[in-house]
């Protein structure tokens, strides 16, 4: 527990600097002078008046108007009106006056929802992974295929945010939110780590299995395909191409990877720990997946605000190009189910989890306003609704949200 009290400790001076005062020069800097005085007979803090000189010239030279968004220094104050997600030159400095509320209102929430992967207890995890009667082969299947996934799955999506996306997205707001959302792909990282440690797992495995078991290294690629184009340094938007390939990149990792690629091992752990197995796992997997419905849909309404500030970009050919991301995205998942899920298992086969995934193609396609491909299309796991599809961002898991910002206040 942290205390003023250390602080005034550990800040006491042991003895006051025997200083040699000096009236500054009329012309050097506050700073300099305050510097020199350090000066004393015992060698403590001697300055070397070069470097000082250096310093003072460079800071009288610094150039006021530099920086990595070419501000213009003195340009007139920015107005909300002309805020924009892609190609907005105002200063991107300044977050405030907000323009997208909605932005801003889900990194309030994905702050208020902050979780850790050490919070939740694996003991009983641990015992039933160990006694050989604990689970069935099939049930093991799902479980190495799933941190095999997402071990590394987590790992695209942050790069993605951080190397291609970021650069990209000119407001303030929005990017308030991606580096929230970095942290929790962190977060999810550091759980699946958490796991894989805690139940004595092959890492070399599991860490691996994204580019050596085909359906989970299929799934990898066509997210990596998509993040290509914006990682070359070269790269700028401000054109119909470049500007659509942003948006391929949006729509390839918020609606397919963490849209769809997530929901065939999401629904299998969830109903693993819905018949009391590996209920540690399942309960991390039930914090992520809270971060990935926030994720996806600040995604879905960040995509949908550049169509309405960009109607060009939003062609029939365009619309037609997008549909059929979301179909290879449900068809690879599809694909994982079968290989994940040879059998029935904890209720549910891979037919099951083919309607769903159709069913959940049909709800991307419409968050876009686009046409839904598989009419009838029914979900067969509706607890998954309960967890998943409810607006329940503030309240689902009560109870530790309310520990946790309890537990890491300060106090004095
Ligand atoms: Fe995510």
């Amino acid at each position: 527990m942290l205390s003023w009290d250390e602080f005034d400790k550990e800040e006491a001076p042991a003895k006051a600097p025997a200083a040699k005062p000096q009236a500054p020069k009329a012309a050097e800097p506050v700073v300099s002078a305050a510097l020199n005085t350090m000066n004393s007979e015992d060698n403590a803090g001697v300055v070397d008046q070069a470097i000082l000189d250096k310093a003072n010239a460079a800071i009288e030279h610094l150039d006021v108007a530099a920086g990595l968004e070419e501000l213009e220094m003195g340009a007139a104050r920015l107005r909300v009106e002309d805020k924009r997600i892609i190609n907005c030159h105002l200063d991107l400095n300044q977050l405030v006056p907000f323009k997208y509320d909605w932005a801003w209102q889900k990194y309030l929430d994905g702050c208020a929802n902050h979780w850790m992967p050490q919070e939740v207890n694996m003991t009983a995890d641990i015992a039933m992974w160990k006694n050989p009667e604990g689970l069935t082969d099939d049930e093991r299947r799902i479980i190495m295929r799933s941190l095999g996934y997402f071990s590394t799955a987590d790992s695209l999506v942050a790069n993605n945010l951080v190397l291609a996306v970021y650069r990209h997205i000119t407001n303030p707001e929005c990017r308030q939110y991606l580096l929230r959302q970095a942290f929790e792909e962190a977060i999810h990282t550091h759980a699946y780590q958490y796991c894989v440690e805690s139940l004595g797992m092959d890492e070399a495995e599991v860490f691996n299995m994204y580019r050596e078991l085909p359906s989970i290294a299929k799934k990898a690629a066509w997210s990596l395909q998509h993040t290509q184009a914006l990682g070359d340094p070269n790269f700028h938007t401000g054109t119909p191409e470049t500007d659509q390939e942003l948006l391929r990149n949006l729509i390839g990792f918020y609606a397919v990877t963490e849209g769809i690629f997530f929901y065939c091992g999401f629904t299998q752990i969830l109903s693993m720990g819905r018949r009391n197995k590996m209920t540690g796992i399942a309960e991390q997997f039930q914090y992520i997946l809270r971060d990935e419905s926030m994720h996806l849909n600040f995604g879905i309404d960040m995509i949908n605000q550049i169509k309405l500030e960009n109607p060009h970009l939003w062609s029939e050919k365009f619309q037609g190009e997008v549909t059929q991301m979301i179909v290879e995205g449900m068809q690879l998942e599809i694909e994982y189910a079968k290989d994940s899920m040879p059998r029935g298992v904890l209720g549910m086969n891979s037919g099951m989890m083919e309607e769903y995934l159709q069913f959940i193609a049909n709800r991307r396609l419409s968050q876009l306003g686009l046409k839904e491909q598989f009419p009838g299309a029914q979900n067969p796991f509706p607890w998954m609704s309960e967890i998943m599809d409810l607006r329940k961002e503030k309240n689902f898991f009560e109870t530790r949200v309310i520990e946790y910002q309890t537990g890491g206040a300060l106090t004095w």
